[in-house]
This record gives C-alpha cells, sequence and structure tokens, in this order.
C-alpha cells in the first residue's frame, strides 16, 4: 500500500476512526469520524492539537514507531474518558508510518462482551446436556446484551406444519401449546428469515398489510430474528419484547442479536441433531418410548444403585392380551395408534424416575427403582388393568384392552438383567395362563414367605431360637506379619425351605421391616461371643461386625453395644464397627456424637465399602474412625501390569488412610498379583478368597492353627 490518499479513503470508508503519524510524530491524516470523536473541529497539524501533555508523553512513549514494534495498544483519558488507541507500523510511500485506530471505549466494551457472549454460547453448547439447559443457558447469557425479561425461542417443524416454543419466558404470557403455523409474527421471520423489528408506529400498518395475526398479550416493541443451519435454512426464531413503552427496542438490538443469532442457532442445531441421534438409538420410533437397548441401560444402574443402597427394584412385564385381535381385524396402523395410546397411559401412571419401555410388539417393561413394598406394586398393577386401559377408542371404536403382567424383584428374582427380565416374563405367562387380565409376581419367595415369616417380631425371634440364623468368618491378615489378626462376621440364613441364604436376600427385608434391630443385636452378641471363645485359647483377633443404616441411625447403638460387651466380657478393643460412608453421612451430628461415645468405649470404627460411598474428606478428618476398608471393586480392577499403577484408586486410598493416620485394609483380595501390588504401596491388612471365604467356626479353628 503505497498509494496515501486511496488507502485514507479505503479507512474512511469503513468508518473507523482513525489518524496516521509519520516517524517525526507529525498527523498526516485524520479522519472526519476520529474528529468528532475527538470533539475536535479545527484543522488539525500536531499532537497538540488533539492530545493535552500527559497523552501525548503516553503516545511517545507507547505508540509502535516509536517502539520500532509491529503492533501494540495503549489507552490515552480525553474528557475523563477512557479511549483505547490500536497503533500499527505501516509502510506509506516506502516510510514507516503508525496507523492509529481510536476505539471510543464504549463501544470496545460492548464489542468485548459481544465477543464474549458468542464465546460463551459456543462454549455451552459443549458441556450443556440437553436442550432446555441450552435454551435456558442462552437466555442469561443474552440477557447481558440486550434486554430480555421477554424472550422465547421457537422452532418450526415443517414437515408437520407445527411451530412448537420449547423455551418461552414471558411477563404477561404463559408458555403457548405447539401450534398449527399460522400467520403469526414468529412464523413470518421463520418463512421468510429475516429479522423484524415491530413498534407501535408500524405495528398497526405491518399487520394489517401483511395480515397477520397477534398472538398473546400485545407488546410495544416485538423483535424477532431467524435462527439459520449452515444451509441457510431458516429452522426457528429468537424473540424479544417488552411491554413497557420506557424500554425500547432499536435497530442497534437487531444488530446485536442478528450478530449472536448465529452462534446460537448452530449451539442450538448441534444439540437438536445430537438428540435426534439418540432419540434413533435409544428410543422406539413408534411410541417414543425407552427401546430394550436404553431400558437395559437402566436396569443396569438401577440394580448397580440398589445394590450400593441396599434397597429393591422391580421389573414388570407387560403384554397386551389382544392386540393381535386388533392388529389383524384393524390393520396395522391401527395396532400402532392403540399402543401410542396405551404408552401413554402406561407412562402417565408411573413415577418420574420408573423407566417404561417398549420391549418389542406389544410387550412392554417398566423398571420400578427404591420400591418399598410389594403393595405399592399391585396398586399400580391394579390400576394399569382397571383404568388405564379402559376406554381406549382408536379409529372410532371402542377397545376393550386387557394386559398380563408379571413381576421380578431385584436382587431376590434375580441378580442380572437376563435372569430378573426372564423371570418377570415367566411370571406374566402364568398370569396369561390363569386366564389374562391379571399380574403375577414371580416365586413370591419376598413377599410370601420372607415377609410372612418375619411378619411379626416374635416370628424372627423364633428363627433366631431355631438356629436358622448362622454367622460365618472371613480372617483379615497383617501383610506384614502375615498372621490372621482378626475376621469380619457375615451372616447367612438357613432357610429350613431354601436352603442357605446370602444376606443380599434377607438383609434388606429385615432392615425395612425394622427386624434388622433384633437381628443386628444377635449377630452383635454372637460374635462377640465367638471371639471371646478364641480369646480364652489365647487368639487375639478384632472382630469386624457389619452395621446397618437402621442400627446405626435410629437406634441407641452405643448403648446395646456397652451391653453385649458386658455380657460377653469382650474387651472391647476386640470389636470393630463396620459403617458405610453413606451411612456416616447422613446426619453428620449425630454420626459424630454416636462415633465419639464408641470411642470412648474402646470400640474400633471402619468405614466399608470406602470410595463407592460420597464421603466428604473435611468430615472423614473429624470422625474418629480407624480403618478405611477398601471397597472390593477397587482392588479387583488393580490390573496385572504392576509397571502403570501408580494411579490406582487403591493406592490412592491408601495414602489417604495414612495421611490420615488410619489402617488401610484391602476386601475383595483374589490374586497373588494384587497382594503384591498391596504390599508395595503398604497397605496393612487384606481379606479375600485368595486367605480364604468366609467359613464356620470349625473350620476358622483350623485356619487360626
Ligand atoms: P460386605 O460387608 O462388603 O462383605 C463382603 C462381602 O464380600 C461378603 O459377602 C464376602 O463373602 C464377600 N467376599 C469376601 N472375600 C471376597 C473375595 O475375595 N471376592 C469376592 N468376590 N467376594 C468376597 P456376603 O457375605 O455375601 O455379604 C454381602 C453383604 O451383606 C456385606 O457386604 C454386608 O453389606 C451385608 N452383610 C453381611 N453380613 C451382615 C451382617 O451381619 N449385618 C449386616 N447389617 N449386613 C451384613
Ligand atoms: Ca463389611
Ligand atoms: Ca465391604
Amino acid at each position: 500500500m503505497n498509494k496515501p490518499e486511496s488507502f485514507f479513503q479505503v479507512l474512511n470508508n469503513l468508518e473507523e476512526p482513525f489518524f496516521v503519524l509519520d516517524d517525526n510524530l507529525n498527523i498526516v491524516n485524520i479522519s472526519p469520524n476520529a474528529k468528532t470523536i475527538l470533539n475536535i473541529d479545527k484543522e488539525v497539524k500536531g499532537l497538540n492539537d488533539i492530545f493535552d501533555e500527559s497523552n501525548i508523553n503516553k503516545l511517545k512513549k507507547s505508540c509502535s514507531i516509536v517502539k520500532n514494534i509491529q503492533k501494540t495498544n495503549f489507552h490515552v483519558h480525553i474528557h475523563q474518558q477512557k479511549i483505547l488507541l490500536k497503533s500499527s507500523l505501516i509502510n506509506l510511500d516506502g516510510k514507516p508510518h503508525d496507523l492509529i485506530l481510536i476505539k471510543d471505549n464504549h463501544l470496545f466494551e460492548s464489542e468485548l462482551k459481544l465477543t464474549n457472549c458468542i464465546f460463551k454460547i459456543s462454549e455451552a453448547s459443549h458441556y450443556v446436556d440437553n436442550l432446555d439447559e441450552l435454551y435456558s443457558i442462552i437466555h442469561k447469557i443474552l440477557s447481558r446484551v440486550v434486554y430480555t425479561k421477554n424472550f422465547y425461542i421457537a422452532i418450526v417443524d415443517n414437515k408437520n406444519d407445527v411451530i412448537h416454543f420449547p423455551y418461552f419466558i414471558d411477563e404477561n404470557d404463559p408458555k403457548p401449546n405447539s401450534r398449527k403455523i399460522s400467520n403469526g409474527l414468529t412464523e413470518y421471520v421463520c418463512k421468510t428469515g429475516e429479522s423484524i423489528l415491530v413498534n407501535p408506529e408500524q405495528n398497526d400498518s405491518f399487520i394489517k398489510n401483511k395480515k397477520m395475526n397477534i398472538n398473546g398479550s400485545k407488546s410495544i416493541d416485538w423483535l424477532g430474528v431467524p435462527l439459520k443451519n449452515t444451509l441457510n435454512e431458516t429452522f426457528g426464531a429468537l424473540v424479544v419484547q417488552s411491554y413497557d413503552k420506557n424500554i425500547r427496542f432499536t435497530e442497534k438490538d437487531q444488530n446485536i442479536l442478528e450478530f449472536v443469532s448465529h452462534q446460537i442457532a448452530m449451539a442450538i442445531k448441534r444439540k437438536m441433531d445430537r438428540q435426534e441421534i439418540e432419540r434413533k438409538a435409544y428410543y422406539d420410533q413408534t411410541t417414543g418410548l425407552t427401546n430394550k437397548l436404553l431400558f437395559n441401560d437402566r436396569l443396569e444402574q438401577s440394580m448397580h444403585d440398589a445394590k450400593r443402597h441396599n434397597t429393591r427394584t422391580a421389573i414388570l412385564f407387560l403384554d397386551l392380551d389382544n392386540f393381535k385381535y386388533v392388529n389383524d381385524t384393524m390393520g396395522h396402523s391401527a395396532g400402532d395408534k392403540l399402543l401410542k395410546i396405551v404408552s401413554k397411559r402406561l407412562k402417565a401412571s408411573l413415577r418420574k424416575t420408573d423407566t417404561i419401555a417398549r420391549w418389542g410388539g406389544d410387550e412392554f417393561t417398566v423398571i420400578l427403582p427404591k420400591i418399598k413394598n410389594t403393595n405399592d406394586i399391585r396398586t399400580l398393577c391394579k390400576r394399569i388393568l382397571n383404568e388405564d386401559l379402559t376406554n381406549v377408542v382408536v379409529d372410532n371404536k371402542e377397545l376393550r384392552i386387557t394386559a398380563s403382567i408379571g413381576i421380578a424383584i431385584y436382587p431376590e428374582d434375580g441378580l442380572d438383567i437376563e435372569t430378573l427380565t426372564k423371570n418377570a416374563d415367566t411370571a406374566m405367562y402364568k398370569a396369561k395362563d390363569s386366564g389374562k387380565n391379571q399380574y403375577k409376581f414371580f416365586k413370591p419367595l419376598m413377599n410370601k414367605e420372607i415377609t410372612e415369616r418375619f411378619s411379626n417380631e416374635s416370628n424372627l425371634f423364633k428363627a433366631i431360637e431355631k438356629q436358622e440364623f448362622l454367622l460365618l468368618f472371613q480372617p483379615q491378615i497383617d501383610l506384614k506379619t502375615n498372621e490372621i489378626t482378626g475376621f469380619e462376621s457375615l451372616v447367612r440364613w438357613n432357610s429350613p425351605e431354601k436352603g442357605i441364604l446370602p444376606p443380599y436376600q434377607f438383609i434388606p427385608i429385615a432392615e425395612e421391616t425394622d427386624l434388622i434391630i433384633p437381628l443386628g443385636e444377635w449377630i452383635l452378641r454372637e460374635t462377640c461371643k465367638q471371639n471371646k471363645i478364641w480369646y480364652e485359647k489365647g487368639h487375639r483377633l478384632t472382630c469386624a461386625v457389619n452395621i446397618s443404616a437402621k442400627q446405626f441411625l435410629k437406634y441407641n447403638l452405643a448403648d446395646i453395644v456397652k451391653n453385649i460387651l458386658n455380657e460377653t466380657g469382650l474387651d472391647p478393643k476386640f470389636l470393630e464397627l463396620e459403617l458405610t460412608e453413606t451411612i456416616l453421612m447422613r446426619d453428620i451430628e449425630k454420626t459424630i456424637r454416636v462415633l465419639k461415645r464408641l470411642k470412648e468405649m474402646g470400640v474400633k470404627i471402619s468405614i466399608d465399602d470406602f470410595g463407592t460411598g460420597y464421603s466428604s474428606l473435611s468430615y472423614l478428618k473429624q470422625f474418629p474412625i480407624d480403618t478405611l476398608k477398601i471397597d472390593q471393586s477397587f482392588i479387583s480392577s488393580i490390573n496385572n501390569d504392576l509397571a502403570d499403577d501408580n494411579l490406582t484408586i487403591a493406592n490412592i486410598v491408601i495414602d489417604l488412610g495414612h495421611k490420615l493416620g488410619l489402617k488401610v485394609i484391602a476386601e475383595g483380595v483374589e490374586t497373588e498379583k494384587q497382594v503384591e501390588f498391596l504390599k508395595k504401596y503398604a497397605c496393612d491388612k487384606i481379606q479375600g478368597y485368595l486367605i480364604s471365604e468366609p467359613v464356620n467356626e470349625i473350620e476358622f479353628n483350623l485356619l487360626l492353627k
């Protein structure tokens, strides 16, 4: 660029306020806009025609031509206003000059705000999970650059000729339902792909001429901009309104919205496409319900949660009794309509946390997490059969729909997805066999046998008396000495009908019915008794007893422990209570109180399944604990390659425990490799099948030898 005049011309056309200095800091050109901003109306020759001394000094120190650098920015002050100058070296007529662009501070800041706004939107589109959240974040971000008290986003579905309002915040109107595309202002923006600002001055004529309808309350200013995809097709609109005659939108607001709408459109489109892909992969196209794939996923999650929190999850298998008839006589489309209606009604009957899926054909499956008792399931099934399926009208024909439902419950009816669904399916077939239109529980073990057996405390005491419960002992060894230093006591129920049952089949029920209190007391007493016997024989063992949430939170655990220690004569230091993080975190103050009392008695405390719950480190420090028990899932994940084991959870926990002055024990140790690892990281003790499975008293005696 060596024709100065044409260069200045171009810059002038860009409306950028600027002036140009030569290497003696003489002003060779100043644009009209610069004069306006700087408030000068005379001819300008030198810097002192524009600036005061302090600014001139600043310039002499800072500008590119003085510093001999390509580009630099600095501020000057004019009439107490901070103004940004962007100075860059340019070549004019073969000589270096300094082009200085004047950035009005106010302008500069709003530009910065806009850039920031765009950046924030783009960022949100990456971290936000769902569209609703994205919309509200967009709203929040936009509120920093325009007035958004009344703000909505409309999305058009041209295929179905419908316009949706997924996000709608308005001081006068409620969120409208989706509607057929009509002659509204929003539709105008969507159809033409143009932004419009409708104000009272033009509102009436515009609306009259274009034959528009006004939907909702009439605003003073209505400003809508289109949302366009990358093919420049409009798929929606973004609208702000003002009902306040003191708050008016201007062309500037329109420009701002247009400017950011591109980024917003991209963010929304990206999320919409994602959702569409997920919908296709995980949802049934006819009914919109979860499909088998997602159902299995959810069931797995739900089983996992149930295991962790000792709750139960029920699954229902529902099959329409006469669907085939409808399909055959009224056609497939009628069949599809029926499925849609049934899906909708079933869904409405469920809680938010429940999952309903279309399993295939006319089969539906439902997950009911955290069920409290079987009566709730009965009530639900009755409602489904007697209310949800009646009065179904398809193609003007009233149909009598019935269904058969089978129910299976985790964990008693199966520990994996396959078994559970298979068992629910079996139960469903039983319901069909027994005459349809009814529900059946699979193997009514939980609800008949166990609950009935334990239905009152005296029955449970009878079971204890009849010695139907027994304890197994699993040794714990010290990794330094390789000696057995203690054991965990684990309960079993020897059911007359079912044989030996593991704890997950009856502990949850005992907890739910509060029968865990007498049962837990029995376990504690028997364990202490047994440990005292071993003590007399010369063994110094710490016995670990699992304490359930109910025992810890609802009852005077400390008193019970004290009595039992007195009764059995066991030295308190040989008793360790195992509590989970979840139990401890539930009521911090109470936890500290109870733990302190136990501590004063000399009883030890261990945190069971450590790492699977949610404990806060700061509380952990406050609790008087002795041992962290690393959950077996972290032990089983110790991989064989000891080279890159540095970041496994196991060694983090070991480290953490030691820093807190605690002993660390690893449970579920099954391989020599794991032992090697644990030794390397100085874990104190181990427990697991590698040493021994939980065994009875006689076998434990052999281990002690
Ligand atoms: P927990 O306290 O985490 O007990 C450890 C479980 O891991 C025991 O299962 C034990 O048999 C098993 N186990 C031990 N070593 C290994 C190993 O090397 N590999 C694998 N895969 N497993 C190992 P169990 O006896 O079925 O107990 C399950 C859960 O039932 C216990 O988990 C505990 O939460 C509860 N429980 C057991 N006994 C009692 C009790 O007396 N009172 C209460 N409230 N809960 C109990
Ligand atoms: Ca335990
Ligand atoms: Ca455990």
